[in-house]
């Protein structure tokens, strides 16, 4: 499920940790780096009245620029205005209004989003006067807070989370979404891709998945549709206490995959195929997952010789997922990153495809034509029917007179027709053989 999003958006010192370690269950942040090294922004996972959202702190976004004061919190303002569900704007009651407030004030009330001025630092009762000069940011009720003392912060979060509900009725957006996995070692360049795939497009942090918060989601829309980029890379541990890098790498790999659709498996094209590599694509293969075979830092491979040769490496070394395209590309430049795009949507097109079973019968009486004869002692193997019993990925169930018969050599011989005659490209394929008479 997909968390929605509360953004707090203030000048420095006003408040917003103190704000941030009081609304989040813990103040343990999750450190997020996919999108670059100048964005160093936390999210911390809370909760209010049974409503889970993400709660971002935006005061770590700076921007360069001759006034960086002026234009961190600029930043900070659009970002949560292109992010958020819902902002705080979290001013100073004690300072009152300045320059910087009015100009965070102008960006917000273009944004079509709600928003809440909370003035903080109103811990007397007594002064709750100074709150309405907040008025004039034009952007509704002053919320009077004291984040040090939680003085109203609880009225706050009441009405923050009654927008949040009004915003989770849109589900379906999330259905549709490819799941893609960007997996493989560490180094190989999936921080740089998901970057390049995300940063031209438009893209939000979603979901924590599962109960060790340690991978977020990002969807991401490319020619109207959905991708959620089922994270492994962009986060690391605030900690290092696991730096256990192999093996923390493939359990998460192996996380991402059990949620993808599509895995697109990162190769250092300078490296080639290491055998975490193969065990990661074997991996994905066996879970079912359609794959992309990314063959990255292309832009230092030097020459046609070599790229030929890498190239012939790492099919000889592939077989197992001989369906999965190859796609050379510079995740640092950019170059030929788009075609991964086209690439994801044909090997989904294919993972979910389901072929009439008119067509597949067609095909299976080509076989008899053509085929040899398969037999075990004096049992022949007559294979009747064929039909579709699944997808994601394609399932295909033979009906013979003898399951026995079939053994591995056949099936794959079966295998590779399908593939021939029907486009599978990318995806694996399940072949069953049941008894009839
Ligand atoms: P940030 O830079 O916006 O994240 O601000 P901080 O959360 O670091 O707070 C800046 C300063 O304001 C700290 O010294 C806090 O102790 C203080 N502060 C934060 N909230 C309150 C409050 O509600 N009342 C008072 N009096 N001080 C506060
Ligand atoms: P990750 O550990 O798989 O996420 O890898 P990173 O994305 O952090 O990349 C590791 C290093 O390789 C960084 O220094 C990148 O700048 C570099 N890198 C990534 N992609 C490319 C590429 O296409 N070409 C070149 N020359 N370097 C790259």
């Amino acid at each position: 499920m997909a968390l929605p999003i509360v953004a707090i958006v203030g000048r420095p010192n006003v408040g917003k940790s103190t704000l941030v370690n009081r609304i989040a269950q813990t103040g343990d942040a999750i450190v997020h780096e996919m999108r670059g090294v100048t964005r160093d922004r936390s999210y911390h996972k809370a909760d209010w009245n049974g409503v889970e959202f993400m709660l971002i702190d935006t005061g770590g976004i700076e921007m360069g620029g001759d006034d960086a004061f002026q234009g961190s919190i600029r930043a900070q303002a659009f970002e949560g205005a292109r992010e958020a569900d819902v902002i705080i704007f979290l001013v100073d009651g004690k300072a009152g209004i300045n320059t910087d407030d009015e100009e965070v004030a102008r960006i917000l009330q273009k944004a079509g989003k709600p928003v809440f001025v909370a003035v903080n630092k109103m811990d007397n009762p007594a002064r709750m006067d100074e709150v309405w000069e907040f008025y004039a940011l034009g952007l509704g009720d002053p919320w009077p807070v004291s984040a040090q003392h939680g003085n109203g912060t609880g009225d706050l979060l009441d009405e923050v989370v009654n927008e949040l509900r009004k915003v989770e009725v849109v589900p379906e957006e999330e259905v549709e979404a490819i799941n893609v996995a960007i997996i493989g070692r560490p180094n190989a360049g999936k921080s740089s891709l998901t970057n390049k795939l995300t940063n031209n497009n438009r893209s939000i942090v979603s979901d924590v998945a599962g109960t060790t918060r340690d991978a977020i989601d990002t969807l991401v829309e490319h020619e109207g549709q959905m991708y959620r980029i089922v994270d492994t890379a962009g986060l690391r541990r605030k900690s290092q206490i696991d730096e256990d890098v192999e093996y923390y790498g493939f359990v998460r790999a192996m996380r991402a995959i059990d949620r993808a659709d599509v895995a697109l498996l990162v190769i250092d094209g300078t490296l080639g195929l290491t055998n975490e590599d193969q065990r990661v694509a074997g991996y994905a293969a066996e879970r079912g997952c359609a794959m992309v075979i990314v063959l990255n830092k292309w832009d230092i491979v030097e020459g046609p010789e070599e790229k030929a040769k890498i190239r012939e490496r790492i099919e000889d070394r592939m077989t197992f997922v001989g369906y999965a395209p190859v796609v050379a590309i510079s995740a640092l430049t950019g170059k030929r990153v788009d075609r991964i795009w086209n690439a994801i949507d044909d090997v989904y097109a294919n993972y979910s495809r389901t072929i009439p079973t008119a067509r597949l019968n067609t095909w299976l009486a080509g076989i008899r034509e053509t085929g040899h004869t398969v037999s075990k002692g004096k049992a022949v193997l007559r294979m009747k029917y064929l039909t579709q019993t699944g997808t994601c990925p394609p399932h295909f169930t033979f009906f013979v007179n003898r399951p026995d018969v079939v053994d591995d050599n056949y099936e794959r011989y079966l295998e590779n027709r399908m593939r021939e005659a029907f486009p599978l490209e990318g995806t694996p394929i399940r072949l069953k053989f049941k008894k009839k008479d």
